[in-house]
């Protein structure tokens, strides 16, 4: 077999799709994005599509290794985002080929079915707890939701009252044992970041995110110190060597990798099996597509280690279209009693609404992320 094409599609709200062809007529379906970069990581897979084509698409190690590795510079979201949709593509080609889900040609599952959560209250959060016990009502026993809005280095303790009012809100419509993550979203800084983590302690969450950046990783020591909660985080980093020099730290109890940013299902996989070997959790991230949803869900499939998937139906980002327009096979992506069933199509999982992608790709959308600032005019953290 040999890829013949390589089509790239922007669609709303903010996400890419790719789409490789080959000559025995097989086509895979991947996700090359970074949100508010979406165009420049199509630019990055168009770049990429000359080592692609001519090649057999089966040899999805070679082909991923000549695209890290022979480029010389590597690493970073917007290299890491365009493998990764290649990577996704191949995997779905691959399936196909052998008429198996993914998670077939990695080990067979390890599990019946995933835990999912839902997002609550958008960036700017209130009223939560009425969103989380809707949430609940509907089947999911998870919730995640923004702490805090703009958090200076330094900052009042009125922010941080406010955010303990919307938990203790939530735990007592939802109830003691509901899960409870709270994303610190990078927006918080150590300082502030160890004092909020140790108050939150009392409302015993499921994990608080991104505490501090990674780019701050030492800091994770001070924050685990600072409180007894699951500290998780990954989302912006982008390999095994990444995650490496994070898995040392030895102060985090789950990653969240990306599978459209981190190099995609063969890097992931990798991935979670050197956290497992630290005894860290999976909760790979996803606020994205259905083909990164059904990703993330193979690498579930077979990841010991895996134990909640975010995913974005109805995620505050998505306007204008959302994560099912994409799909004909919606009746694979019912939740029920707060779980999802594995996909069960040849590939990926993802028949994909292609008359909806070219229309979109008529008019692609230029999603950008908001600028935020503080009181004093100064940047913040979005
Ligand atoms: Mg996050």
């Amino acid at each position: 077999m040999k890829i013949t094409g390589v089509n790239t599609y922007l669609v709303r709200p903010r996400w890419c799709f790719v789409e490789i062809e080959t000559d025995d007529g097989l086509t895979g379906w991947g996700e090359p994005v970074v949100e508010g970069k979406a165009s420049t990581v199509r630019a990055c897979v168009e770049e990429m599509k000359e080592y692609l084509l001519g090649n057999d698409p089966m040899r999805i190690e070679d082909i991923w290794t000549t695209l890290y590795r022979a480029g010389f510079y590597r690493g970073g979201p917007v290299l890491m985002s365009a493998i990764a949709g290649i990577d996704q593509a191949l995997w779905d080609i691959k399936g196909k080929f052998y008429g198996a889900p993914v998670y077939e040609l990695m080990g067979g599952r390890c599990r019946d079915k995933m835990k999912v959560y839902s997002w609550i209250g958008g960036d700017r959060p209130s009223d939560v707890a009425r969103d989380a016990l809707e949430k609940k009502e509907k089947g999911f026993s998870a919730i995640k939701m923004n702490a805090t809005e703009e958090l200076q280095m330094i900052d009042s303790y009125e922010k941080i009252d406010a955010v303990l009012e919307r938990v203790a809100a939530i735990r007592e419509a939802a109830g003691k044992y509901f899960g409870i993550a709270i994303d610190f979203h990078g927006r918080v800084h150590k300082p502030m970041a160890k004092v909020l983590a140790k108050k939150l302690e009392e409302f015993d969450p499921m994990f608080i995110e991104e505490p501090v950046l990674c780019d701050n990783m030492e800091s994770f020591r001070d924050v685990a110190n600072a409180c007894n909660i699951p500290i998780a985080t990954g989302e912006r980093l982008f390999s095994r060597w990444d995650f490496k020099r994070l898995l040392e730290t030895g102060y985090v109890d789950i990653i969240q990798p990306d599978l459209s940013h981190a190099g995609g299902i063969t890097e992931v996989k990798k991935i979670a099996a050197m956290a497992e070997a630290y005894d860290v959790a999976l909760a790979p991230h996803c606020p994205l597509g259905p083909i990164a949803l059904a990703s993330c869900l193979q690498v579930d499939a077979t990841s010991y280690n895996a134990f909640i998937q975010e995913q974005s139906i109805g995620i505050h980002y998505n306007t204008g279209a959302s994560v099912l327009d994409y799909v004909n096979n919606r009746e694979d992506f019912v939740f029920a009693g707060g779980f999802v069933n594995l996909p069960k199509l040849p590939g990926i999982g993802v028949e994909v609404n292609k008359e909806l992608v070219l229309e979109e790709s008529r008019h692609p959308h230029t999603w950008k992320n908001p600028v935020w600032r503080h009181q004093d005019g100064s940047i913040a953290e979005w």
